[in-house]
Formats: structure tokens, sequence, C-alpha cells
């Protein structure tokens, strides 16, 4: 809750995740304990505060009514009654006075007054003897909760259809949030947790948003209806932008523009480097929603898709045909360019329900894989309607998470009985599709000679790969620091697989975050991969990075920072290298 009442500004910290500068209306969406905020009015304020009362309690009573409605259509007047208790509760005049009188006494806000009196309430009821007194407790509990978290600006507000262009303010956003989101009305988001490779941040990054993440507390200091700026380039969040804040604003994005309108002015050129080599730029989409830009970005087809997207948006495990129409119309608007579809990938943060549950250490638990062959009858239905989509173009299938032989040839040994399954039925499918694994544990990264010997790609996931040689949970922002692309750990991972797939002569890709940093995708082409896939919006910036460098810089730089030790001594190496090629654009 904002702690800044007075329209001053106030700037709050956390990692720069999205790009972007977003100004608008906050809005704070709260999952977790209430935490009722106490400050003090100023005279001219008593007015206003005891009007956002009013329109709490007139939010609170249309909620309650909807509510009482529904249960009396579907179990009956009896159901509903309890409703009735809630809505005399909410309107009972004496609680209401008391409030009020609290408020004009105390001067404070009307959360802190409101909760107060409520509790006086409880205690009172709490001490009664008779019982049917005692239970209106529970009624009283549930009222303020309901009216606290519309004055605060809770869970009720609904993802799905913002009421006006907003910018989100949450402790967290998951995946099954993100697939929810109103994307039409979202400006940008604001999270007290979460890291760079968050899904939330992956999915601002594909809608060309800014993100602020890992702030610790934004939703104790932003108030929904707040005017705020957040700026993703930085990392910085302004509550009540100053003009002259606003000014400076103004002059960076019409800098900002020119970069982009350079780095655009270059997006149809291939992507090669000054002294010849190339490399593939493809995109990750998780829908036919992202296939429109990805087109316009001119990439080389689509190097992961994410699927999990749909079944989070299904809210459970949509049928073949559903999953079909999908694949196909991702398939056909990639006009025959590659796609890429990687098979499930639940588990971890990303929770469907029922046979997929949140567990303990989850991106340690049934993710991705180990969830598709303990649940090998939903495995299979991806597999079918991946397979019939292939007839419309040039389907690829990518297996997440694999972390020995024995997953990989279960999971072939599926496919090959799915496949059999459709020539019986007449189903046709191309018959030489290609199937890769991505390299995203450890254990894999370590045997890649022996992956690349029994598959057709291999493909880097470093937001997992990253996490784990790190041991650095990549949505904790307490240990967000120490998540590092830039660590020799990983720096050396990298090189070994590529080097790996190289001796195998299996084409490699990168399709974590990290591809979508320019510096790094300079690096991953001069270790050798073949091809990048990366968030649409940053493939034009990736594209001209790649065109203002030579392959043999690129090279010298790789030695010299495997020698390094130091990961920000390496980072300072990563930057001087990406203020060469770019210049003033840097
Ligand atoms: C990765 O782990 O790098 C990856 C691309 O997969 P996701 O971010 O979906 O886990
Ligand atoms: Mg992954």
């Amino acid at each position: 809750m904002s702690e800044n009442h007075n329209n001053e500004e106030v700037l709050i910290e956390g990692i720069a995740a999205s790009p972007g500068v977003a100004l608008g209306r906050a809005v704070v969406y709260l999952q977790k304990q209430l935490d009722v905020p106490c400050y003090d009015l100023k005279d001219d304020q008593l007015e206003s505060e005891l009007e956002r009362f009013d329109q709490a309690i007139l939010e609170t009573r249309a909620e309650i009514t909807q509510i009482r409605d529904k249960i009396a259509n579907s179990l009956g007047e009896g159901e509903a009654r309890i409703f009735d208790a809630h809505l005399l509760v909410l309107e009972d005049v004496a609680l209401l006075d008391e409030v009020t009188a609290e408020v004009r006494n105390n001067k404070k806000n009307i959360e802190f007054c409101y909760d107060n009196v409520a509790q006086r309430y409880i205690s009172f009821f709490q001490s009664m003897e008779d019982e049917y007194l005692r239970e209106r407790v529970s009624d009283i509990r549930d009222v303020s909760k309901r009216l606290l978290h519309n004055l605060i600006g809770m869970k009720n507000v609904n993802l799905g259809h913002l009421a006006a262009e907003s910018i989100i303010i949450s402790e967290d956003i998951s995946p099954s949030d993100a697939a929810d989101l109103d994307r039409s009305k979202l400006l940008g988001f604001v999270t007290d947790a979460g890291g760079k490779t968050s899904h939330s941040v992956i999915m601002a990054r594909s809608l060309r948003i800014p993100a602020v993440v890992g702030t610790h507390d934004a939703t104790k200091k932003i108030a929904s209806g707040d005017n705020i700026l957040v700026d993703g380039h930085e990392g910085i969040i302004v509550v009540n932008p100053s003009q002259s804040r606003l000014f400076q604003y103004g002059k960076l994005a019409t800098e900002r523009k020119k970069r982009d309108d350079t780095f655009n002015s270059f997006i149809s050129e291939p992507a090669h480097t000054l002294d010849g080599a190339s490399i593939e730029l493809m995109a990750n989409v998780d829908g036919i929603q992202e296939m429109e830009h990805a087109r316009n970005m001119y990439a080389a087809g689509v190097g992961l898709f994410r699927t999990e997207g749909i079944f989070l948006r299904h809210h459970g495990y949509p049928p073949e045909s559903v999953q079909y129409e999908e694949y196909r119309s991702v398939v056909e608007a990639a006009e025959g360019q590659a796609v890429i579809i990687r098979t499930l990938d639940v588990g971890g943060d990303k929770i469907i329900g029922d046979e997929n549950v949140k567990e303990d250490n989850s991106f340690m638990g049934s993710r991705a894989i180990r969830f598709c062959l303990e649940n090998v009858d939903i495995f299979r239905t991806q597999l079918r309607a991946i397979l019939r989509a292939s007839m419309h173009g040039n389907v690829k299938i990518m297996y997440p998470m694999i972390s020995g032989m024995d997953e990989l040839f279960q999971a072939n040994a599926v496919l090959a009985s799915v496949k059999d399954e459709l020539i019986e039925e007449g189903e046709s499918f191309d018959e030489k599709i290609e199937v890769g694994v991505m390299i995203e544990v450890p254990s894999a990264a370590t045997i890649v000679d022996l992956l690349a010997a029994q598959t057709d790609f291999l493909s880097i996931g470093t937001n997992d790969l990253i996490q784990y040689i790190i041991a650095v949970d990549r949505l904790n922002d307490r240990v967000a620091h120490l998540y590092d692309p830039a660590h020799p750990a990983v720096l050396r991972t990298l090189k070994s697989i590529i080097d790996g797939a190289k001796a195998a002569n299996t084409p490699v890709s990168i399709c974590g975050e990290i591809a979508g940093d320019p510096v790094f995708a300079g690096i991953l082409l001069a270790m050798g991969a073949d091809s990048l896939s990366l968030t649409s919006s940053l493939l034009p910036e990736v594209k001209y990075f790649i065109r203002q460098i030579k392959k043999s810089d690129a090279q010298a730089l790789v030695r010299e920072i495997m020698r390094i030790n130091d990961s920000a001594e390496i980072v300072e190496k990563l930057k001087e290298f990406r203020q060469n090629a770019l210049g003033e654009l840097a």
C-alpha cells in the first residue's frame, strides 16, 4: 500500500526484466496475506478517505450480492442465506458509524480504522456465551477481509478483464496468471518477487511491455490508482512522477526510438557478421498470437514453441483436436519454415491441476518430460496432435528437461507407438520428423556426445541450465544476484555443449533468454552455435549487433573471457565489446 499520499515522487528499485517505459494507473493485485497499512492523514484528506470507504462498501455489496445470486441459483436459497448475513454485517450502521468516527478522531487511513473496529467486534462476539452470536465472528471476518481487499486492491482484480489500461503490481505473476492476463490493457508490470527468466517476464518481453521484478516490497509502496512510471530498462519505478521526470523520460524515449529505428531498418537483412559468418535467428513463441510479429521480424522459423501456454490458457489438458488446431495454425503461419514444437513443459512454476500439482522443490520434481512419461496418455495426445500438424509444414519435436538417456529412449518409444497408431488409423504425418532435446540439466550437458548421437538437434535452455548449474532458483528474488549467465561455470558448460554437438555433427541452438542479449548472441555465435531462438521483439537489436561484429573478434573475446575467473570482470569485457560494436547505440 502506498506510503506516499502527498503526491511526492517515490522511487522503487528492482531488476530490469523487460525493456520499455510505461506510464499509467497502478492496479495492485495481491494474493497472499493481507497486510493492513497504517498512515496519518491531513485534515483536508479526511473527506476523500471517507469517500473511498463508501466506494469500497458499494463494490463489496455488489460482489456479495453477485455471489449470493450465483449460490442461490446453483445450490438453492438455503445455502445462499449466509451471504444475506454478510450484507447485514457490511451495512451495520453501528459499525459504520464507529469506523467513520475513528477516521475523524484518529486521522488514520480507512483500512487501519476499519480493521481496528472489526477486530473489536470480533473480540466482543468471541467472548459471548451465546453460540449463535459467537458464530457471527466468521461473518465479520469474511466481510472485513473482502472489504479490506477492495480498499487495498487485492485478488478480486480480474486479471482477465482489466477495466482500463493498467500497470499490474503484484507479489508475483504465475504462469497461469500470465496466461489469463488481459494483454490488450496491460501496460507493464511490477512484482515483489521473480527474476529475469520468470515466465511472466518472458511473456512481458514477447508483448513488448516493460517489467520490473524482484522489488521485494513494491506492493507495499504502491496503491491501486497511483500514477506510476515503470522503467524496464533501468529497473526503476517512479510513483507520482514529477514534471521534470516526465520531461527527462520524454527525451529518453525519443533517443530510444531513434535507436530502435536504426535496428529495425536492418531487420530484413541476413544475420551475417562483417567477416561473413552467419547464424539463424529464430523466434520463441507460445502460440499463434505471436506469429505475425515473428514473421514481421523476419524470424527464420520458430526455434521454440512453448506449448504449455495452450494448456494454461485452457486451464487443463485440451483434447487432441484443440491442440491440433493450435499447432497447425502456428505451422501454417510459418509458411514452410521450421517450427520446433516443444512437448509439454509443465511442473516447476507451471501448474495446470489434477495430475500436475505444486511440489516441494518443484523445479527438481515431476516436470516436463518426467511428467509426460508419468502421464503417458497426456503425452500421447500431444504427440498425436503434433504429428498430425506436421503435415502442414516443417515440424520438429523437442523434449524438454531430458536428464539421461533412458528418458530419451522412453520418450522415443512413446513417439514410435503413437506413429504406429496413426498409421493404423490411416492418418498422415511427416514420417521423417526430426526429434531433438533441450540441454537444460547439468547431467544432459555432460553427456552431450551420447545425446547428440541419438538426436537430430540439440537446443540449450539456458534459463534452466543456469539455475541448475549455480543452484539458484530462477524465480527467487533473494538469490537473483547469483543468477549469473557470465559465471565461468556457465560459459564453460556452454562451450563444452557446443563443442560436443559440433564433434557429433549435430546442429545446436540456444533458446534461453541469453540468446536475446546481443553480446551473448555474439559469443554463442563465436562458440559455434548454429542458431539462436529468442523473443521476436529482441531480434532487431541482436541482428544489428551481429552485423556489426567480426566472428574472429568474437572468438578472440571468447578465448579471453574463458581465461578470466571473475564474472564481474567478464561482464566488463562483454560491455566493452558491445560498446565497440554499437558505438553510440550501445
Ligand atoms: C530454458 O530453460 O532456457 C527454456 C528455454 O525453457 P523455459 O524458459 O520455458 O523453461
Ligand atoms: Mg526450461
